[in-house]
């Protein structure tokens, strides 16, 4: 309970605000207040939706600009290609991007949630929208749910629930696209349904997951599955900011009465805050796990200030010790150590993209095999070799040996690593017993492209005593 607080509403923490006494699910009707925020997170969507439905259609040199080929393994972020063999640098990015949040969310709490993540943009910009449109606000809504069948009823939910399936359908196939890529997409669409049975089923099974969680899940996803979400308990301190209702001002909290003079705060107890709130929580009972920073207590609150002549932010972005000591953000102990992990990881990840050699080569001693001996007495030994060619350019090369009396032939000449390919094959290395001072000599191959050294590889050569 605030230390203010007039009403003990510590019920709240007993039970959902979205699950009745008897367990069943309270179905939640949030009003739509369109204030300021509202029209700022409704810009950004519109920005949001061009970049998710455009990116995975973008191609450069004929490539796709991003995918998530996780299949695969193979991973094209703003035009450059990751392969397998760059795994090591995306989970370092992965982690990095992690510590990135919790940082983030330390010191600005779920502002991801409310604005950016898919979940509450997809629900509330998208899907919210249609609903409105065709069932009315959330009275009309309410009233219509709770009516009885006719057919002005069924056309709607039909009309609804039909708009609801194709945008989930549109929803998956751009799914789709950033996992195999338009061109794979496109085949699956336009080839006979036989030749795709596997992802015509993956296609149906999205748009089912996007269609019921859209239509039905909906604030369950924030309340009981979102991982991000369970922990906010761990990572919010009492100068994260958050959407946070100001108790000092607020309280007590009572309706104004015309001829009565009270000793009341702010809060006029209208409950605009509560009917707006997508998860159906109270902001006024404090920072809860449930609420995503969506903004609308803050329109809603705004707009009901502005109405009773008293000034703005009385639900405000703001840090508990903000609001009970009148305290700005501090740079705790807590941020320094975070930031510090942060830096270290960024630094090591653009490190290893910028050392990150375009042809990834490996060399291995032909298996089951030590050394042979030639027609002049030469020893050789048999290697396979495989180079990876992470552009979308042909990469001419050839191997070089600096070693003295010693010299590498290939078996099948090959001088060239197609685009965005590999070139496999396998040599001899001859070396004269004579110069050899050693059983296991190491020796460097160069991978040389144009002249220049674009990679090497060390590896051993056998010999006799
Ligand atoms: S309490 Fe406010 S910010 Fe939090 S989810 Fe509800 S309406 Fe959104
Ligand atoms: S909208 Fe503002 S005034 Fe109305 S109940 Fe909520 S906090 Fe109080």
């Amino acid at each position: 309970l605030n230390p203010n607080q007039s009403v003990d509403t510590s019920a709240h923490r007993d039970h959902l605000s979205n699950v009745d006494k008897s367990g069943q699910r309270i179905w939640i009707y949030p009003k739509v207040i369109k204030g300021i925020l509202y029209k700022y997170r409704s810009y950004l969507s519109w920005l949001y939706f061009v970049v998710f439905f455009s990116l995975p259609l973008i191609t450069l040199y004929g490539r796709p600009f991003f995918l998530l080929n996780i299949l695969e393994r193979k991973f094209i972020i703003f035009g450059a290609a990751f392969w397998p063999q760059d795994f090591s640098i995306l989970v370092l990015a992965m982690l990095t991007f992690m510590v990135f949040i919790i940082l983030f969310t330390v010191i600005f709490g779920r502002v991801w949630c409310g604005w950016a993540c898919p979940q509450t943009v997809f629900l509330e910009m998208m899907f919210r929208k249609v609903e409105t449109l065709i069932e009315g606000n959330a009275n009309e809504q309410r009233k219509l749910d709770a009516a009885p069948w006719t057919g002005a009823k069924a056309r709607k939910k039909i009309l609804k629930h039909g708009i609801f399936l194709i945008l989930s359908f549109i929803i998956s196939n751009t799914f789709l696209a950033y996992i195999i890529g338009k061109a794979a997409l496109v085949k699956i669409i336009t080839d006979p349904p036989s030749a795709h049975i596997g992802g015509l089923i993956s296609i149906l099974v999205f748009t089912g997951v996007f269609y019921f969680v859209f239509a039905r899940f909906r604030e369950l996803v924030c309340i009981i599955v979102c991982p991000y979400g369970r922990m906010q308990s761990v990572i919010l301190d009492p100068n994260t900011v958050v959407v946070a209702y100001d108790y000092v001002r607020g309280e007590p909290r009572g309706m104004i009465k015309k001829n009565k003079p009270q000793q009341l705060g702010d809060c006029v107890d209208c409950n605009l805050c509560v009917q707006v709130c997508p998860t159906g929580i109270d902001i006024r009972n404090g920072t809860q796990m449930e609420c995503i920073n969506c903004t609308s207590c803050i329109d809603a609150c705004n707009s009901v200030m502005a109405k009773t002549n008293r000034p703005q932010g009385l639900i405000r972005y703001d840090s508990l010790s903000g609001i009970k000591n009148g305290e700005p953000l501090k740079f705790t102990n807590r941020i320094k150590s975070y930031t510090a992990v942060l830096a270290i990881l960024l630094s090591v990840v653009i490190y290893l993209i910028a050392t990150r050699s375009e042809v990834e080569t490996t060399v291995l001693r032909a298996s089951g095999m030590t050394y042979q001996r030639d027609a002049y007495n030469n020893i050789t030994n048999l290697y396979n070799f495989e180079l990876v060619n992470k552009t979308f350019e042909p990469v001419p090369f050839e191997f070089r040996i600096n070693h003295k009396g010693v010299s590498l032939r290939l078996v099948t000449p090959i001088d060239y690593v197609p685009a965005d390919g590999i070139a496999k094959g396998a040599f001899f290395i001859t070396a004269d017993p004579k110069l050899l001072t050693d059983t296991r000599t190491k020796l460097q191959i160069d991978i040389v492209s144009k002249g220049i050294i674009i990679d090497h590889v060390k590896t051993s050569f056998m010999a006799p005593h």
